[in-house]
């Protein structure tokens, strides 16, 4: 089976959507990059019936070459960060925090320092109708340098090296989200500078167990 392993795990990713709050029904998808070929989760499926052999494999124009179902409406905003960028895997969803924020800012104001996991702060990209290349050059250029945007009146995108990554960004950006509302609606947030946000941003490069396995390597 073509890209067994990529759609693999696309269904086990997908199933977490549901439960960890992150989709409602059949919104949101998911995909891989592998070479030149984005195994990607088909349109307007439940996520409970979704079976490796159910993921569409497409060519980086979009065209399906394996699989029986229509690719996600959204491949043009896959495609775009494909195209463009090095990342692997692209986590879309419409968590319920970060679309409230999507409604209401053009950027998530840096009350939490994790917000350095992306990058720097988080921007909104302007709304465009879903499915549409608009969206996809919106998307893209909230992305830039960073590894995570909000999609104006609609959703998120996260993106990573491989989906357990981008899938665990999409979290923390939802987490991220709810924080700021909760303190918006409780008081005045205070907001971190630009300055120590590009400070941690540096400091988190080596958190956890990173310098540990990059020397064990
Ligand atoms: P698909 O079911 O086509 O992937 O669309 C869901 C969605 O979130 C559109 O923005
Ligand atoms: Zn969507």
């Amino acid at each position: 089976m073509l890209l067994k392993d990529e759609r693999e795990a696309l269904v086990e990713h997908s199933r977490r959507l549901r439960p960890d709050g992150l989709v409602v029904g059949t919104s949101g998808n998911l995909s891989v990059r592998a070479g030149d070929l984005v195994a990607v989760t088909p349109s307007g499926l439940d996520y409970d019936d979704l079976t490796p052999d159910l993921v569409c494999v497409c060519d980086m124009d979009g065209n399906v070459v394996d699989g029986e179902l229509a690719p996600t409406s959204e491949m043009p905003m896959h495609l775009a960060v494909y195209r463009s960028t090095d990342h692997r895997a692209v986590v879309h969803t419409h968590s319920t925090a970060a679309t409230v924020v999507s409604t209401l800012v053009d950027e998530l104001p840096s009350v939490h320092y994790l917000v350095a996991m992306f990058g720097g702060p988080i921007r909104v990209a302007p709304y465009a109708t879903f499915g549409t290349q608009r969206l996809a050059d919106n998307t893209l250029a909230a992305l830039a340098d960073r590894a995570g945007c909000i999609l104006g009146n609609h959703g998120t995108l996260t993106v990573g090296p491989g989906l357990p990554k981008a899938y665990t960004l999409n979290i923390y950006l939802e987490w991220l989200c709810e924080v700021w509302l909760r303190a918006d609606a409780a008081g005045r947030p205070r907001i971190l500078p630009a300055e120590e946000i590009e400070l941690v941003r540096r400091k988190v490069a080596t958190y956890g167990q990173t310098a540990r396995a990059g020397a064990a390597s």
